[in-house]
């Protein structure tokens, strides 16, 4: 069969995973990149010693990495080194008020038995559940292009529908295993990795919690971006051209059908197939011919949008104590905050924040004697962002974070960037100035998601955090395989 082009937009993680699934399946790959750098929001800097993740810092579910390098005949230890944390991570509920969340389940099980007698024995029924909407959700549901209700229809999966608790919250179904309010707030915070709050999100999402618990918090050395390289590797090893500093300009269509892509440069790339990893608005809305574009404006502006975020890379001239690899503090009552960023969209009162500290685990990331620290602060999206608000949210997070760990850090700063809602415009025509794409909420999942095909051009396609199936580094993996499996159908 005659060889066809196909172009993906974005070197991100769905654009990688589209790209090298395409490369091994006869067709030829360009994949065009903005940034002189792949990775999207998981690219990496460097700057006076320090190695800076500058998005993702959390490994989870393993097993969806294993599934993606499977593919090729490879594994994630051929490209990286992976470590388990333990603890997984850390949360910091005030001063003295610390609960370490240990990697081994026995023990996390007596951590939640002292603070709520009984709560061992609902964990196991509590996780039962959610090891069965894993399976089912990671390996099955989230592997479907969801284009038609037909994929969804056979009566074994309705069954499973129902057993996966799509049309109840994950904060009321919580709710009937725990009375803590400390095992409640640790329950739901895997959701916020989803973009959304435990009260719009559905209980299909305990999923994560068995993602959290029994599978565990891992690291690859050298961080996140390692994972990155590792694809890149692997892209250009089974033949998929990468090209940075290539801007798309305008996706050219003639009669319905995508023939070019136009970059900044002026230059012209011709194509059979085209594949979108950048963001989805900004390709909508900004690289078709609007009489192309498959949603409105309003459609756009009515989405439940994952939060964007203040973050702070900052290179620390000395140890720091009392403090782990993930660090969530939780000091501060999640509901005001919720309510900054969803309900009435402003600059939080009191936000809750999260700290990561790498170089904890990994020497390699910052220089000896020293520490590389990441801190971020969700926020609503299209909040205007000025140095000031920076400044004014950096003293307000650090003030908390120097008194509920007893040291000084602000005097210890070598190094400091800041990256915020501006940034993610600039740098990734984020719409809104996202950092995570859609939320997951229950009228954005499956078919109600924006869909991976353009409906009025035969061979244009999305991939990445705001199509199917979502947000994450993991489902990015997964979103650029589902699409690419619906190119090579269509094109077979
Ligand atoms: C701060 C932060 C923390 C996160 N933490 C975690 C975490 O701990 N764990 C986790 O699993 N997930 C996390 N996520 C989410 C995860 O990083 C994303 O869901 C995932 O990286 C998205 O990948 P993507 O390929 O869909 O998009 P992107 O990474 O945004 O890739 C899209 C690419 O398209 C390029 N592009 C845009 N426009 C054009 C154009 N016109 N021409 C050419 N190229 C273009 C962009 O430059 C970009 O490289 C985090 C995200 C952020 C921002």
């Amino acid at each position: 069969m005659k060889q066809k082009h196909a172009v993906v937009i974005g070197a991100g993680f769905a654009g990688l995973s589209a790209a090298t699934h395409l490369a091994i399946n006869n067709f030829s790959v360009t994949l065009l990149e903005k940034n002189d750098s792949p990775g999207g929001r998981a690219r990496k800097f460097e700057s006076q010693g320090f190695t800076f993740d500058m998005g993702p810092s959390w490994y989870w579910m393993p097993d969806v990495f294993e599934d993606y390098f499977s593919h090729f005949g490879k594994k994630p230890t051929d490209y990286y080194e992976l470590i388990r944390l333990d603890p997984s991570y850390s949360v910091i509920y005030g001063k003295d008020d610390v609960l370490d969340i240990p990697a081994n389940l026995n023990e996390f099980k007596a951590r939640l038995e002292e603070i709520e007698p009984g709560a061992a024995v609902q964990l196991d029924k509590f996780l039962a559940q959610a090891k069965y909407k894993y399976q089912v959700g990671i390996h099955d549901l989230v592997k479907r292009p969801s284009r038609s209700l037909m994929e969804f229809a056979s009566l074994a999966l309705v069954k499973d529908v129902m057993r996966m608790d799509i049309f109840q919250s994950m904060s009321s179904h919580v709710r009937k295993f725990f009375k803590s309010d400390k095992i409640i707030r640790l329950m739901e915070f895997p959701v916020l990795f989803l973009g959304g709050t435990a009260g719009n999100i559905p209980a299909l999402y305990s999923l994560m919690n068995y993602a959290d618990i029994a599978l565990g918090t891992w690291y690859p050395k050298g961080g996140m971006h390692e994972i990155i390289k590792g694809m890149v590797a692997l892209a250009e090893e089974k033949g998929v051209k990468i090209q940075y500093n290539a801007e798309v300009e305008e996706i050219e269509i003639e009669q319905g059908e995508a023939k070019r892509i136009r970059l900044t440069t002026g230059e012209k790339i011709r194509t059979d197939v085209v594949i979108a990893g950048a963001d989805y608005h900004h390709v909508d809305k900004h690289l078709v011919n609007p009489k192309y574009s498959n949603y409105s404006e309003e459609y756009w502006d009515k989405r439940v949008l994952a939060p964007s975020s203040l973050i702070f890379y900052l290179g620390i001239g000395k140890k720091l104590t009392n403090l782990r690899h993930h660090n969530l503090f939780f000091d501060e009552p999640l509901a005001p905050h919720a309510d900054a960023i969803y309900t009435n969209p402003r600059w939080p009162e009191a936000p809750l924040f999260y700290a990561c500290v790498p170089s904890v685990t990994d020497g390699m990331v910052a220089p000896a004697n020293m520490e590389n620290l990441f801190l971020l602060i969700p926020l609503a999206p299209d909040l205007e962002d000025s140095e000031e608000m920076r400044e004014k949210y950096y003293e307000m997070i650090m003030d908390r974070m120097e008194e509920i760990t007893g040291q000084e850090i602000r005097s210890h700063v070598v190094f400091k960037r800041s990256y915020a809602l501006s940034d993610f415009k600039a740098d990734y025509h984020a719409y809104k100035g996202n950092a995570y794409g859609l939320a997951n909420t229950l009228k954005q999942t499956a078919l109600l998601k924006p869909s991976l095909k353009n409906k009025k051009v035969s061979n244009l396609f999305y991939t990445g955090q705001l199509t199917v199936p979502g947000p994450g580094v993991p489902p990015s993996l997964i979103s650029g395989y589902v699409v690419a499996k619906e190119v090579i159908r269509e094109n077979s």
